[in-house]
């Protein structure tokens, strides 16, 4: 794995070059805005830490403008404490997560590893039933190409049915599975979540993929 260090303060930059090579990793490391660009489109990066305070280029400019030319590697940035504004500049212009200085090096290579698996894992992060696909990482839903748009809890349930397709499953089980444990559970709703889910599905003529068995539960069924 090859990791982009951003980081302009020498001390820094390279205590952290070393102890992530130490960890196993490729590193490059950059010390300003342009340099950092540079290494991000021209060597295969896997992830990038940044820092948003840099000489030439700040960090928003630069990860603007990997994402701009498509570049999809993981960014966790660093920011000051005081900045908080930085933060949500910095994820707004892509980036994945952040730490805020100081922070101990064991968090940011937690972080890192987190990423680095998150970023992995997304190529098999899709659920394809027939013409029905659904996107865990980007909790993305289209019927036959065409983009769904589901409330957080039509999500959860049309997750939860696809991840068992053509086997039935129980408004309880349902229940269970869209609620965090401290939320108020109320399986009457279920209901009303599924029939406007199957109607958002209906929408695309995929409604009927979801049968009502009754006393039951349900069963997503695609031919
Ligand atoms: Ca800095």
């Amino acid at each position: 794995m090859r990791v982009l260090i951003v980081e302009d303060e020498s001390t820094l930059r390279l205590q952290l070059k070393e102890r992530f090579e130490a960890e196993g990793y490729v590193v490059d490391a950059a010390a300003d805005g342009e340099e950092a660009l540079y290494f991000g489109r021209e060597y295969p990066i896997d992830l990038a830490i940044v820092d948003l305070g840099l000489p030439k280029l700040s960090g928003i400019e630069v990860i603007t403008a990997w994402r701009k030319e498509q570049r999809s590697f993981p960014v966790l940035i660093l920011t000051a404490k005081a900045r908080w504004q930085e933060k949500v500049e910095g994820l707004e212009a892509g980036a994945d997560d952040y730490l805020v200085k100081p922070f101990h090096i064991e968090e940011l290579i937690a972080r890192t590893k987190a990423l680095l698996r998150r970023a992995a894992g997304r190529s098999d992060s899709r659920i394809i039933c027939g013409e029905l696909q659904l996107d865990i990482s980007s909790q993305r839903v289209t019927v036959a190409g065409n983009p769904v748009e589901l409330t957080a809890y039509e999500y959860r349930v049309l997750e939860y049915l696809m991840l068992h397709a053509g086997e039935v499953v129980s408004k309880s089980d349902l229940t269970e599975h869209i609620y965090a444990e401290d939320q108020d559970r109320d399986s009457n709703v279920i209901e009303v979540f599924v029939g406007r889910l199957r109607k958002k599905l209906d929408a695309f003529g995929a409604g009927r993929f979801i049968a009502t068995l009754r006393n039951r539960g349900y069963r997503l069924t695609v031919e």
